[in-house]
């Protein structure tokens, strides 16, 4: 290896990616991340003596976030400015492109918010970039010999020495304070941006800028929101990546609903043309569907229609029509509307991979050369292909925002979160390595719930299932409706026993009960292996009663019991006899077998 190992890398991520409010500001940040890092390679390979080792360039990846925010390559000799250089160009090409595009489209003062913005914006990422020369790889490799006694590839010696490198500079970043004193209104300071909450907001009567856009891009920003230069750019991203749809929490939440409008379009076609004509008065022409299932699932809800309704006159009359029409479909039953408020986020990344990149490594049992990270990059890339291609775009069921690397952030709904989650780990295992796995965190959420809030509480149970030994495991949070969080986490091989849980208690096998009392018992018991014997007794002796004989479909039920009990028995040995995670798995799977259930009309509010 003559050339120059580089790393380059660029920060923050996790802070611009999780400060959305909507999904769509979350995928639009993340494909513009992924994108980002996409220009740099593109711009690295066109001279031909670079060669990239990490990511593998996909082709045709048009609209899929799949790259990360680093770049592993090759060159003859440093090219660190000049990458940097090059970030800092595409980024500016970036913000000045959706600034212009979003001021261009109202008749605003202009000068302020883009000078203020532009103070956001230039000073927001930070890139770096680094390589080893070939004495400092020759000097490092010397050192590694006399301490550990061990002479490693030239290749590993490089890797290992400029990801320090990298790492100490990223840790010494100066701190620059931002001196943002813009005011708008006569002298008035603006507050915090009201969604990252990190910057002021950009100086300027956000009522009347919001009034003063163009009708069609008027609704992407919502009364009351005041952004500062960073979250504008985000929001309004679409002007550079082009515009993509991402359902809202709501449709995703509701994909079993919009599959239905498809049957119902097909079965009464005459209704929903009139439905469809409706809707397209409301939204307005400009934003006109084909279909109803391209109409986001809120506006069949007859309560989320008589709220708008009170806050915008205008449209009272036309509003009465919509909800008329609805309000005829649904008691006629031709459909039912859409009742579900919860859905899943699913995040999941490898594990141990420095581990798998390190000189020495258990792992990999063999030495780390420029030949392994090649192919374990393109295993990587090959995971990420498998896990998109599970989308399928005409259902709502499942919604990759982003699959790079070993990362992967998922939107999914009750009814598919589980038969997602559960082919992480065998598909990288598959496309990586046999040893290799996965942990993820998944979080049930409320639509209504703030989407950061959530993305951190996924964050957190991801964490918590990678504090599992040997990890290669998931940790569900359920987050009820003002109620505190409950998490339920297991290795892989448990997943199983809380997807069969919950249809045991879906098909009304255990009766509901079971999960009260089961936390009320467990409430007074410490995590002591004897106590787990006392435990499963008292669960015997409850499911005796409770085990519905009529559902078992045949089965017979003391068998039933027998090979339940002895499933969990063997949960509750390999999980340390955690009786609190114990009760928990009884929790979650209740919650959402409850969620997955078909709620009745009247509930929905016929009676507003
Ligand atoms: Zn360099
Ligand atoms: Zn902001």
């Amino acid at each position: 290896m003559n050339k120059l190992l580089h790393i380059f890398t660029f920060s923050p991520v996790q802070g611009f990616i999780s400060s959305s409010r909507r999904l769509s500001d979350l995928y639009h940040s993340s494909l513009l991340l992924s994108t980002i890092t996409e220009k740099i390679i593109e711009n690295l390979i066109k001279d031909s003596e670079v060669e990239v080792i990490y990511p593998i360039l996909v082709e045709g990846g048009e609209g899929l976030a799949n790259y990360p925010n680093r770049v592993v390559f090759l060159a003859k000799d440093c090219v660190c400015k000049e990458v940097v250089d090059k970030f800092h160009q595409v980024w500016k090409e970036v913000h000045q492109k959706v600034l212009r595009e979003v001021l261009d489209r109202s008749d605003i003062e202009k000068d302020v918010i883009e000078q203020q913005a532009k103070l956001h914006l230039e000073t927001y990422f930070r890139a770096y970039c680094e390589c080893s020369t070939a004495e400092e790889t020759k000097r490092w490799k010397e050192k590694l010999k006399q301490n550990l006694w061990q002479d490693f590839d030239n290749y590993a010696v490089a890797y290992d020495w400029t990801g320090r490198k990298l790492g100490t500079k990223k840790s010494q970043k100066p701190y620059e304070p931002l001196i943002d004193h813009y005011t708008y209104n006569g002298g008035k300071y603006p507050d915090g941006c009201t969604l990252c909450g990190e910057r002021a907001h950009l100086a300027v009567d956000w009522e009347k800028f919001r009034k003063s856009l163009r009708k069609d891009i008027r609704h992407y920003l919502k009364e009351g929101e005041k952004l500062c230069g960073v979250c504008l750019v985000k929001r309004f991203a679409f002007f550079y990546l082009g515009r993509r749809t991402f359902p809202s929490v709501h449709d995703i939440a509701n994909a079993e609903f919009k599959e239905k409008l498809k049957k119902f379009e097909q079965e009464h076609k005459e209704v929903a043309e009139e439905l469809r004509s409706l809707l397209e008065q409301y939204v307005g022409v400009e934003e006109s569907r084909r279909h109803l299932w391209d109409y986001n699932a809120e506006l069949f809800e007859i309560k989320e229609l008589e709220r708008i309704k009170k806050e915008d006159k205008d449209l009272e009359l036309l509003i009465d029509d919509l909800v008329g029409k609805l309000r005829w479909i649904y008691s006629h039953q031709l459909l039912s509307p859409p009742s579900k408020n919860y859905y899943a986020i699913i995040l999941s990344d490898g594990d141990s991979i420095g581990e798998w990149l390190g000189l020495k490594s258990r792992k990999r049992q063999e030495p780390l050369t420029e030949k392994f990270h090649r192919e374990f990059s393109e295993r990587l890339s090959e995971y990420a292909k498998k896990i998109i291609s599970l989308e399928k775009k005409d259902k709502f069921g499942l919604r990759i925002v982003y699959a790079g690397g070993d990362d992967v952030l998922a939107m999914a709904d009750l009814k598919e979160f589980l038969d997602f989650a559960e082919k992480l780990n065998p598909l990288f295992k598959q496309s990586v390595r046999e040893n290799a796995s996965v942990s993820a965190g998944i979080v049930i959420g409320h639509q209504k719930d703030e989407l950061s809030y959530l993305l951190r509480e996924v964050r957190k149970a991801e964490k918590r299932a990678k504090s599992i030994k040997e990890k290669s495991a998931f940790c569900i949070t359920v987050i009820p409706r003002g109620g505190a969080p409950v998490s339920f986490c297991a290795k892989w091989e448990f997943l199983n026993l809380l997807k069969d849980t919950i249809s045991y208690f879906e098909e009304d096998i255990i009766g509901d009960r079971t999960a009260y009392d089961l936390r009320h018992i467990v409430s007074k018991f410490e995590d002591k292996s004897e106590n787990v014997q006392v435990i499963l007794a008292l669960l015997k002796g409850m499911l005796k009663k409770r085990v519905n004989k009529s559902k078992l479909k045949g089965e017979n039920e003391q068998a039933f019991i027998e090979n339940y009990l002895e499933r969990l028995r063997s949960f509750l040995e390999a999980s340390d006899f955690d009786i609190k995670n114990f009760a928990n798995l009884f929790y979650v799977a209740r919650f959402v077998a409850k969620e997955r259930r078909e709620k009745s009309y009247e509930v929905v509010g016929a009676n507003t």
